[in-house]
């Protein structure tokens, strides 16, 4: 019998482009840490993805991330995560 095959599908919230799950940086409202980077996907919260920093760096431009997690994201987080996923894209690029 043929089940559900259809991948869940999540959207970009910089360019709004539509990507299976995996292929997008996730971010996440969590209850006890606030608003995280989450490179594993899995951490429970309310979640927004992002393709790349440079959507990361959109979303933070027209407060879409706010939107998307329903919550209010301060300056101290948009640095935090926007480095971690820098970090993420290319691992070791960035020193201090
Ligand atoms: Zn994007």
């Amino acid at each position: 019998m043929p089940t559900t095959t259809k991948k869940r599908q999540r959207s970009c919230i910089g360019c709004g482009a539509s990507q299976e799950k995996g292929t997008l940086w996730r971010v996440v409202r969590s209850k006890e840490d606030g608003v995280q980077f989450d490179p594993s996907g899995r951490v429970a919260g309310r979640g927004a993805y992002v393709c790349s920093t440079a959507c990361f760096a959109q979303a933070r431009k027209t407060r879409k991330l706010e939107r998307a997690l329903r919550c209010p994201v301060t300056e101290d987080d948009y640095e935090r995560v926007a480095r971690e996923i820098a970090l993420a894209e290319a691992p070791g690029k960035i020193e201090e």
